[in-house]
Protein backbone atom coordinates (compact mmCIF):
# COMPACT_ATOMS: atom_id res chain seq x y z
CA UNK A 1 0.00 0.00 0.00
CA UNK A 2 1.46 2.85 -1.25
CA UNK A 3 1.40 6.10 1.37
CA UNK A 4 0.06 9.45 0.01
CA UNK A 5 4.10 11.03 0.06
CA UNK A 6 5.14 7.86 -1.97
CA UNK A 7 2.44 9.07 -4.70
CA UNK A 8 3.56 12.27 -4.73
CA UNK A 9 7.10 11.45 -5.21
CA UNK A 10 5.60 9.56 -8.41
CA UNK A 11 4.17 12.48 -9.81
CA UNK A 12 6.09 13.93 -12.69
CA UNK A 13 7.34 17.37 -12.67
CA UNK A 14 6.07 20.42 -14.42
CA UNK A 15 8.84 20.26 -16.76
CA UNK A 16 8.29 16.58 -17.76
CA UNK A 17 5.27 17.24 -18.70
CA UNK A 18 5.97 20.24 -20.90
CA UNK A 19 8.52 17.69 -22.60
CA UNK A 20 5.90 15.46 -23.00
CA UNK A 21 3.16 17.41 -24.37
CA UNK A 22 4.51 20.57 -25.54
CA UNK A 23 4.12 20.49 -29.66
CA UNK A 24 4.71 23.44 -32.31
CA UNK A 25 1.11 24.18 -31.88
CA UNK A 26 0.56 24.58 -28.24
CA UNK A 27 2.11 27.54 -27.06
CA UNK A 28 4.65 27.00 -23.83
CA UNK A 29 2.99 28.51 -21.36
CA UNK A 30 -0.63 27.40 -21.89
CA UNK A 31 1.26 23.75 -21.44
CA UNK A 32 2.60 24.95 -18.39
CA UNK A 33 -0.60 26.40 -16.48
CA UNK A 34 -2.61 23.34 -17.59
CA UNK A 35 0.54 20.96 -16.69
CA UNK A 36 0.21 22.84 -12.88
CA UNK A 37 -3.66 22.86 -12.68
CA UNK A 38 -3.72 19.10 -13.91
CA UNK A 39 -1.04 18.15 -11.33
CA UNK A 40 -3.18 20.38 -8.58
CA UNK A 41 -6.31 18.11 -9.26
CA UNK A 42 -4.01 14.92 -8.91
CA UNK A 43 -2.81 16.18 -5.70
CA UNK A 44 -6.15 16.88 -4.65
CA UNK A 45 -7.33 13.49 -5.53
CA UNK A 46 -4.74 11.87 -3.27
CA UNK A 47 -5.17 14.15 -0.07
CA UNK A 48 -8.85 12.78 -0.64
CA UNK A 49 -7.93 9.34 -0.82
CA UNK A 50 -9.52 8.84 -3.91
CA UNK A 51 -5.66 8.28 -5.96
CA UNK A 52 -5.98 7.08 -9.55
CA UNK A 53 -3.96 3.75 -10.14
CA UNK A 54 -1.11 5.15 -11.86
CA UNK A 55 -0.84 8.88 -10.39
CA UNK A 56 2.05 9.86 -13.57
CA UNK A 57 -0.64 8.76 -16.37
CA UNK A 58 -3.54 10.51 -15.05
CA UNK A 59 -1.11 13.48 -14.49
CA UNK A 60 -0.38 13.18 -18.45
CA UNK A 61 -3.87 12.29 -19.43
CA UNK A 62 -5.46 15.17 -16.98
CA UNK A 63 -2.93 17.65 -18.99
CA UNK A 64 -3.66 16.53 -22.17
CA UNK A 65 -7.33 16.62 -21.23
CA UNK A 66 -7.42 20.31 -20.50
CA UNK A 67 -5.26 21.37 -23.55
CA UNK A 68 -7.68 19.87 -25.99
CA UNK A 69 -10.78 21.14 -24.23
CA UNK A 70 -9.11 24.63 -25.24
CA UNK A 71 -9.11 23.19 -28.72
CA UNK A 72 -12.85 22.25 -28.70
CA UNK A 73 -15.48 25.21 -29.27
CA UNK A 74 -17.93 25.18 -26.68
CA UNK A 75 -20.75 26.71 -28.80
CA UNK A 76 -21.29 23.82 -30.94
CA UNK A 77 -24.00 22.06 -33.34
CA UNK A 78 -26.92 20.06 -31.47
CA UNK A 79 -29.18 17.83 -32.90
CA UNK A 80 -32.63 18.70 -31.72
CA UNK A 81 -35.15 16.36 -31.66
CA UNK A 82 -37.21 18.05 -29.33
CA UNK A 83 -39.52 19.17 -31.70
CA UNK A 84 -39.80 22.32 -30.95
CA UNK A 85 -39.12 24.13 -34.21
CA UNK A 86 -37.65 27.94 -32.68
CA UNK A 87 -36.17 26.58 -29.60
CA UNK A 88 -34.91 29.54 -27.53
CA UNK A 89 -31.70 28.03 -26.16
CA UNK A 90 -30.73 26.13 -29.35
CA UNK A 91 -30.37 29.45 -31.44
CA UNK A 92 -34.28 29.78 -32.41
CA UNK A 93 -34.18 29.68 -36.55
CA UNK A 94 -31.74 27.37 -38.61
CA UNK A 95 -30.82 29.50 -41.31
CA UNK A 96 -31.34 29.40 -45.04
CA UNK A 97 -28.33 27.53 -47.33
CA UNK A 98 -28.53 31.27 -49.22
CA UNK A 99 -28.32 33.04 -45.30
CA UNK A 100 -24.95 30.82 -44.67
CA UNK A 101 -23.31 31.50 -47.56
CA UNK A 102 -24.22 35.21 -47.60
CA UNK A 103 -22.48 35.46 -44.53
CA UNK A 104 -19.16 33.50 -45.41
CA UNK A 105 -19.59 35.01 -48.13
CA UNK A 106 -19.23 38.69 -46.61
CA UNK A 107 -17.36 37.47 -43.00
CA UNK A 108 -13.48 37.19 -44.27
CA UNK A 109 -13.88 40.20 -46.85
CA UNK A 110 -14.44 43.72 -46.89
CA UNK A 111 -18.30 44.48 -48.06
CA UNK A 112 -20.40 47.99 -48.56
CA UNK A 113 -21.62 47.45 -45.56
CA UNK A 114 -21.76 51.38 -45.22
CA UNK A 115 -20.19 52.51 -48.51
CA UNK A 116 -22.14 53.54 -51.38
CA UNK A 117 -20.13 52.19 -54.51
CA UNK A 118 -22.47 54.44 -56.65
CA UNK A 119 -21.89 57.46 -55.49
CA UNK A 120 -18.31 56.76 -54.24
CA UNK A 121 -19.01 57.74 -50.84
CA UNK A 122 -20.18 56.94 -47.11
CA UNK A 123 -23.94 55.05 -46.97
CA UNK A 124 -26.15 53.20 -44.65
CA UNK A 125 -26.06 50.06 -43.35
CA UNK A 126 -29.84 50.02 -43.39
CA UNK A 127 -30.26 50.19 -47.05
CA UNK A 128 -29.10 45.95 -47.46
CA UNK A 129 -32.58 45.13 -45.46
CA UNK A 130 -34.44 48.34 -46.01
CA UNK A 131 -35.33 47.72 -49.72
CA UNK A 132 -36.51 43.87 -49.39
CA UNK A 133 -38.60 45.14 -46.18
CA UNK A 134 -40.26 47.58 -47.71
CA UNK A 135 -41.01 45.62 -50.63
CA UNK A 136 -42.23 42.73 -48.50
CA UNK A 137 -44.43 44.67 -45.48
CA UNK A 138 -45.56 47.94 -48.03
CA UNK A 139 -43.54 50.06 -45.75
CA UNK A 140 -40.45 51.09 -44.55
CA UNK A 141 -38.66 49.25 -41.78
CA UNK A 142 -35.19 49.52 -39.39
CA UNK A 143 -33.18 46.93 -38.20
CA UNK A 144 -31.43 46.40 -34.44
CA UNK A 145 -30.29 43.72 -32.55
CA UNK A 146 -33.44 42.31 -31.42
CA UNK A 147 -37.15 42.53 -30.72
CA UNK A 148 -36.33 43.64 -27.20
CA UNK A 149 -34.00 46.59 -28.82
CA UNK A 150 -36.77 47.35 -31.22
CA UNK A 151 -39.15 48.15 -28.31
CA UNK A 152 -37.22 49.50 -26.11
CA UNK A 153 -35.78 51.98 -28.95
CA UNK A 154 -39.25 52.69 -30.20
CA UNK A 155 -40.53 53.58 -26.62
CA UNK A 156 -37.50 55.41 -25.99
CA UNK A 157 -38.17 57.86 -29.30
CA UNK A 158 -41.61 57.84 -28.50
CA UNK A 159 -42.96 57.46 -25.48
CA UNK A 160 -40.01 59.12 -23.00
CA UNK A 161 -41.18 61.52 -20.68
CA UNK A 162 -44.80 60.59 -21.04
CA UNK A 163 -47.46 57.68 -20.59
CA UNK A 164 -47.60 54.51 -22.52
CA UNK A 165 -50.90 53.51 -22.16
CA UNK A 166 -50.80 49.29 -22.12
CA UNK A 167 -53.70 46.78 -21.54
CA UNK A 168 -53.20 44.71 -18.14
CA UNK A 169 -53.34 41.38 -19.62
CA UNK A 170 -50.48 41.92 -22.27
CA UNK A 171 -47.67 42.77 -19.49
CA UNK A 172 -46.22 39.86 -20.18
CA UNK A 173 -42.66 38.14 -19.18
CA UNK A 174 -41.04 36.42 -22.45
CA UNK A 175 -38.88 32.93 -21.53
CA UNK A 176 -35.60 34.03 -19.52
CA UNK A 177 -36.86 36.56 -17.41
CA UNK A 178 -37.82 39.30 -20.03
CA UNK A 179 -40.23 41.55 -18.79
CA UNK A 180 -42.05 44.36 -21.07
CA UNK A 181 -43.15 46.69 -18.28
CA UNK A 182 -39.41 46.49 -17.68
CA UNK A 183 -38.21 47.84 -20.76
CA UNK A 184 -41.08 50.03 -20.69
CA UNK A 185 -39.66 51.47 -17.68
CA UNK A 186 -36.09 51.48 -18.87
CA UNK A 187 -37.78 53.56 -21.89
CA UNK A 188 -38.50 56.57 -19.50
CA UNK A 189 -41.70 56.28 -20.18
CA UNK A 190 -44.35 55.83 -17.78
CA UNK A 191 -47.10 52.54 -17.95
CA UNK A 192 -50.36 53.23 -17.39
CA UNK A 193 -52.16 50.53 -17.46
CA UNK A 194 -55.93 49.77 -18.10
CA UNK A 195 -58.16 46.78 -18.05
CA UNK A 196 -58.40 44.09 -16.21
CA UNK A 197 -55.85 40.73 -16.42
CA UNK A 198 -58.64 38.90 -18.54
CA UNK A 199 -60.82 42.28 -20.21
CA UNK A 200 -59.81 45.31 -21.51
CA UNK A 201 -62.66 47.81 -23.70
CA UNK A 202 -62.01 50.36 -25.96
CA UNK A 203 -63.51 52.28 -23.47
CA UNK A 204 -60.36 51.29 -21.09
CA UNK A 205 -57.69 52.89 -23.08
CA UNK A 206 -60.31 55.95 -24.06
CA UNK A 207 -60.70 56.86 -20.76
CA UNK A 208 -57.34 56.72 -19.97
CA UNK A 209 -55.80 59.12 -22.63
CA UNK A 210 -54.39 62.54 -21.11
CA UNK A 211 -52.44 65.19 -21.68
CA UNK A 212 -49.57 63.15 -20.55
CA UNK A 213 -50.33 60.18 -23.23
CA UNK A 214 -47.96 59.59 -25.75
CA UNK A 215 -48.77 56.21 -26.93
CA UNK A 216 -50.29 53.39 -27.22
CA UNK A 217 -49.01 49.83 -27.23
CA UNK A 218 -50.22 46.51 -28.08
CA UNK A 219 -48.44 43.39 -27.05
CA UNK A 220 -48.86 40.05 -28.68
CA UNK A 221 -50.07 37.88 -25.76
CA UNK A 222 -46.56 35.85 -26.90
CA UNK A 223 -46.15 32.41 -24.72
CA UNK A 224 -49.20 32.50 -22.27
CA UNK A 225 -53.12 32.24 -23.46
CA UNK A 226 -55.91 33.31 -20.96
CA UNK A 227 -58.71 31.06 -21.93
CA UNK A 228 -62.43 31.34 -21.47
CA UNK A 229 -64.11 35.11 -20.59
CA UNK A 230 -61.43 37.15 -22.24
CA UNK A 231 -60.95 40.19 -24.71
CA UNK A 232 -59.58 43.28 -25.91
CA UNK A 233 -60.46 45.66 -28.95
CA UNK A 234 -59.42 44.64 -32.62
CA UNK A 235 -56.88 46.16 -34.06
CA UNK A 236 -58.57 48.58 -36.31
CA UNK A 237 -60.61 49.95 -33.35
CA UNK A 238 -57.55 50.59 -31.26
CA UNK A 239 -55.82 51.76 -34.40
CA UNK A 240 -59.06 53.85 -34.67
CA UNK A 241 -58.95 55.18 -31.65
CA UNK A 242 -55.58 56.15 -31.67
CA UNK A 243 -55.77 57.92 -34.79
CA UNK A 244 -58.66 60.36 -33.46
CA UNK A 245 -56.37 61.57 -31.03
CA UNK A 246 -53.09 62.04 -32.94
CA UNK A 247 -50.99 59.17 -31.14
CA UNK A 248 -49.07 55.99 -32.49
CA UNK A 249 -50.13 52.83 -31.65
CA UNK A 250 -47.47 50.19 -31.53
CA UNK A 251 -47.57 46.71 -31.79
CA UNK A 252 -45.08 44.19 -30.08
CA UNK A 253 -45.89 40.91 -32.78
CA UNK A 254 -43.12 38.86 -31.08
CA UNK A 255 -42.91 36.09 -34.03
CA UNK A 256 -43.75 38.67 -37.04
CA UNK A 257 -44.54 36.17 -39.37
CA UNK A 258 -44.04 37.35 -43.11
CA UNK A 259 -46.80 34.73 -44.51
CA UNK A 260 -50.09 33.97 -43.18
CA UNK A 261 -49.45 30.54 -41.37
CA UNK A 262 -53.36 29.57 -40.77
CA UNK A 263 -52.68 27.39 -43.49
CA UNK A 264 -50.40 25.11 -41.39
CA UNK A 265 -53.07 25.11 -38.80
CA UNK A 266 -51.30 28.16 -36.65
CA UNK A 267 -53.77 30.57 -34.89
CA UNK A 268 -53.26 33.69 -33.32
CA UNK A 269 -49.99 34.63 -35.90
CA UNK A 270 -51.64 37.16 -37.84
CA UNK A 271 -48.97 38.38 -41.02
CA UNK A 272 -46.95 41.51 -40.00
CA UNK A 273 -48.74 43.10 -43.12
CA UNK A 274 -51.99 42.43 -41.27
CA UNK A 275 -51.21 44.49 -38.41
CA UNK A 276 -49.88 47.06 -40.68
CA UNK A 277 -53.22 47.10 -42.85
CA UNK A 278 -55.07 47.46 -39.92
CA UNK A 279 -53.67 50.79 -38.63
CA UNK A 280 -50.73 50.10 -36.50
CA UNK A 281 -48.57 52.90 -36.56
CA UNK A 282 -45.43 50.41 -35.64
CA UNK A 283 -44.75 47.14 -35.45
CA UNK A 284 -41.65 45.35 -33.97
CA UNK A 285 -40.88 42.38 -34.53
CA UNK A 286 -37.81 39.56 -34.35
CA UNK A 287 -35.60 38.19 -37.03
CA UNK A 288 -35.41 35.03 -36.03
CA UNK A 289 -38.54 33.48 -34.80
CA UNK A 290 -41.26 33.05 -38.00
CA UNK A 291 -39.04 34.82 -40.07
CA UNK A 292 -36.60 32.00 -39.98
CA UNK A 293 -33.67 34.32 -40.21
CA UNK A 294 -30.85 35.62 -37.99
CA UNK A 295 -31.11 37.40 -34.61
CA UNK A 296 -32.26 40.73 -35.09
CA UNK A 297 -35.49 42.77 -34.23
CA UNK A 298 -37.60 44.96 -37.18
CA UNK A 299 -39.35 48.27 -36.62
CA UNK A 300 -41.72 48.52 -39.48
CA UNK A 301 -44.67 51.33 -40.20
CA UNK A 302 -45.28 55.42 -40.63
CA UNK A 303 -42.06 56.65 -42.95
CA UNK A 304 -42.09 59.72 -40.46
CA UNK A 305 -42.25 57.39 -37.18
CA UNK A 306 -39.06 55.37 -38.73
CA UNK A 307 -37.45 58.06 -39.52
CA UNK A 308 -37.54 59.57 -36.37
CA UNK A 309 -36.40 56.57 -34.51
CA UNK A 310 -33.70 55.77 -37.25
CA UNK A 311 -32.48 59.36 -36.06
CA UNK A 312 -32.39 58.48 -32.39
CA UNK A 313 -28.52 57.97 -30.77
CA UNK A 314 -29.66 54.67 -29.36
CA UNK A 315 -30.47 53.03 -32.82
CA UNK A 316 -26.17 53.60 -33.14
CA UNK A 317 -25.71 51.66 -29.72
CA UNK A 318 -28.65 48.84 -30.75
CA UNK A 319 -27.13 48.45 -34.78
CA UNK A 320 -27.12 45.18 -35.92
CA UNK A 321 -24.09 43.50 -37.53
CA UNK A 322 -22.77 43.24 -41.28
CA UNK A 323 -23.40 39.47 -40.93
CA UNK A 324 -26.79 39.82 -40.05
CA UNK A 325 -27.39 42.02 -42.79
CA UNK A 326 -26.14 39.39 -44.96
CA UNK A 327 -28.08 36.53 -43.19
CA UNK A 328 -31.39 38.78 -43.40
CA UNK A 329 -31.42 40.16 -46.60
CA UNK A 330 -30.87 36.84 -47.95
CA UNK A 331 -33.72 35.26 -45.73
CA UNK A 332 -36.01 38.00 -47.13
CA UNK A 333 -35.44 37.15 -50.72
CA UNK A 334 -36.47 33.97 -49.80
CA UNK A 335 -39.73 35.69 -48.92
CA UNK A 336 -39.78 37.54 -51.79
CA UNK A 337 -39.78 35.12 -54.22
CA UNK A 338 -42.00 32.28 -52.43
CA UNK A 339 -39.27 30.01 -51.64
CA UNK A 340 -40.50 29.60 -48.43
CA UNK A 341 -39.32 25.80 -48.09
CA UNK A 342 -35.57 27.39 -48.52
CA UNK A 343 -36.18 28.60 -44.84
CA UNK A 344 -35.48 25.57 -42.65
CA UNK A 345 -37.80 26.71 -39.67
CA UNK A 346 -40.85 27.15 -42.55
CA UNK A 347 -40.26 23.95 -43.90
CA UNK A 348 -40.28 22.19 -40.71
CA UNK A 349 -43.34 24.14 -39.79
CA UNK A 350 -44.65 22.93 -43.66
CA UNK A 351 -43.78 19.26 -42.96
CA UNK A 352 -46.49 16.79 -43.20
CA UNK A 353 -47.11 14.38 -40.12
CA UNK A 354 -47.17 11.77 -43.23
CA UNK A 355 -43.38 12.56 -44.47
CA UNK A 356 -42.71 12.58 -40.37
CA UNK A 357 -43.88 9.02 -39.76
CA UNK A 358 -42.27 7.62 -42.84
CA UNK A 359 -38.88 9.27 -41.23
CA UNK A 360 -39.68 7.92 -37.85
CA UNK A 361 -40.78 4.27 -38.77
CA UNK A 362 -37.74 3.36 -40.68
CA UNK A 363 -35.57 4.48 -37.73
CA UNK A 364 -37.79 2.72 -35.38
CA UNK A 365 -37.45 -0.82 -37.71
CA UNK A 366 -33.26 0.07 -37.63
CA UNK A 367 -33.55 0.34 -34.12
CA UNK A 368 -35.64 -2.41 -33.23
CA UNK A 369 -37.48 -3.42 -30.60
CA UNK A 370 -37.42 -0.90 -28.29
CA UNK A 371 -38.87 1.75 -30.63
CA UNK A 372 -42.18 2.43 -31.62
CA UNK A 373 -44.15 5.20 -33.43
CA UNK A 374 -46.76 7.21 -31.94
CA UNK A 375 -48.75 10.36 -32.09
CA UNK A 376 -47.79 13.40 -30.38
CA UNK A 377 -47.49 18.06 -30.91
CA UNK A 378 -44.78 19.75 -32.10
CA UNK A 379 -44.18 23.76 -31.22
CA UNK A 380 -43.73 25.96 -32.91
CA UNK A 381 -41.36 28.10 -29.95
CA UNK A 382 -40.39 31.11 -29.87
CA UNK A 383 -42.61 32.27 -27.44
CA UNK A 384 -45.28 32.05 -29.53
CA UNK A 385 -48.58 30.83 -27.39
CA UNK A 386 -48.13 27.37 -25.92
CA UNK A 387 -51.32 26.62 -27.86
CA UNK A 388 -49.57 26.50 -31.01
CA UNK A 389 -48.83 22.82 -31.46
CA UNK A 390 -48.70 21.31 -34.70
CA UNK A 391 -49.63 17.35 -34.87
CA UNK A 392 -46.43 15.09 -35.17
CA UNK A 393 -45.43 11.24 -35.03
CA UNK A 394 -42.66 10.60 -32.05
CA UNK A 395 -40.49 8.21 -32.24
CA UNK A 396 -40.88 6.75 -28.55
CA UNK A 397 -38.21 4.75 -27.21
CA UNK A 398 -38.83 2.70 -23.32
CA UNK A 399 -34.74 1.82 -22.98
CA UNK A 400 -34.13 -2.00 -21.76
CA UNK A 401 -31.74 -2.37 -18.43
CA UNK A 402 -31.15 0.95 -18.67
CA UNK A 403 -33.42 4.29 -16.87
CA UNK A 404 -34.70 6.55 -19.53
CA UNK A 405 -33.07 9.52 -17.77
CA UNK A 406 -29.71 7.48 -18.29
CA UNK A 407 -30.43 7.50 -22.07
CA UNK A 408 -31.53 11.18 -22.20
CA UNK A 409 -27.95 12.36 -20.89
CA UNK A 410 -25.83 10.08 -22.67
CA UNK A 411 -28.00 11.34 -25.86
CA UNK A 412 -26.83 14.83 -24.44
CA UNK A 413 -23.88 14.48 -23.78
CA UNK A 414 -22.90 12.55 -26.58
CA UNK A 415 -20.95 14.15 -29.86
CA UNK A 416 -23.02 15.66 -31.56
CA UNK A 417 -25.39 16.04 -28.46
CA UNK A 418 -28.69 15.08 -29.24
CA UNK A 419 -31.87 16.52 -27.35
CA UNK A 420 -35.05 14.54 -26.92
CA UNK A 421 -38.16 14.71 -24.56
CA UNK A 422 -38.91 12.90 -21.86
CA UNK A 423 -42.02 11.78 -20.68
CA UNK A 424 -44.12 8.88 -19.13
CA UNK A 425 -40.26 7.15 -18.63
CA UNK A 426 -40.20 7.14 -22.62
CA UNK A 427 -37.84 8.99 -24.48
CA UNK A 428 -39.19 11.02 -27.03
CA UNK A 429 -37.73 11.73 -30.58
CA UNK A 430 -39.47 14.41 -32.96
CA UNK A 431 -38.26 14.31 -36.54
CA UNK A 432 -39.57 17.40 -37.42
CA UNK A 433 -37.19 19.44 -35.98
CA UNK A 434 -34.38 16.79 -37.34
CA UNK A 435 -33.00 17.70 -40.53
CA UNK A 436 -33.53 14.43 -43.08
CA UNK A 437 -29.49 14.36 -43.36
CA UNK A 438 -29.10 13.94 -40.14
CA UNK A 439 -31.11 10.82 -39.27
CA UNK A 440 -28.41 8.40 -39.71
CA UNK A 441 -26.28 10.85 -37.43
CA UNK A 442 -29.07 10.72 -34.78
CA UNK A 443 -29.29 6.97 -35.64
CA UNK A 444 -25.68 6.42 -34.18
CA UNK A 445 -26.26 8.72 -31.52
CA UNK A 446 -29.62 6.27 -30.20
CA UNK A 447 -27.51 2.98 -30.64
CA UNK A 448 -24.54 4.13 -28.74
CA UNK A 449 -26.88 5.85 -26.29
CA UNK A 450 -28.89 2.44 -25.68
CA UNK A 451 -25.78 -0.18 -25.73
CA UNK A 452 -25.88 -1.44 -22.73
CA UNK A 453 -24.13 0.16 -19.44
CA UNK A 454 -20.87 0.62 -19.60
CA UNK A 455 -19.86 2.41 -16.30
C1 LIG B 1 -39.87 36.97 -28.38
C2 LIG B 1 -40.61 38.20 -28.04
C3 LIG B 1 -39.91 39.38 -27.70
C4 LIG B 1 -38.42 39.43 -27.65
O1 LIG B 1 -37.86 39.29 -28.92
P1 LIG B 1 -36.29 39.05 -29.09
O2 LIG B 1 -36.06 39.09 -30.56
O3 LIG B 1 -36.00 37.74 -28.46
O4 LIG B 1 -35.59 40.16 -28.38
C5 LIG B 1 -40.65 40.50 -27.41
N1 LIG B 1 -42.00 40.48 -27.43
C6 LIG B 1 -42.69 39.37 -27.75
C7 LIG B 1 -44.19 39.42 -27.75
C8 LIG B 1 -42.03 38.19 -28.07
O5 LIG B 1 -42.71 37.09 -28.37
Amino acid sequence: MQTPSDLYRLLPSVDELLSRLRDDSTPHALVRDEARAALEEVRAAIRSGDAPADVAAAAVEKTRARLEAWRRPSLRPVLNASGVILHTNLGRAPLAASAVEAMARTAGRYSNLEYDLALGRRGRRDVHAGALLERILGKPAIVVNNNAAAIYLALQELGAGGETIVSRGELIEIGDGFRIPEILARSGTRLREVGSTNKTRLEDYREAIGPDTRLLLRVHPSNFRIEGFTGRPPLPALAALAAERGLPLVEDLGSGSLWDLSGQGVADEPPVTASLEAGVSLATFSGDKLLGGPQAGVIAGDPALVARIRRNPLFRALRADKLIYAALEATLREFLFDNYEAIPALRMARLSVEAIDARARALAERLGGCAEVIDGDSLLGGGSTPAQTLPTRLLAIRPAGLSTAAVERRLRTGEPPVLARVADDRLLLDLRTVFPDQDAALELALRAALAPARD
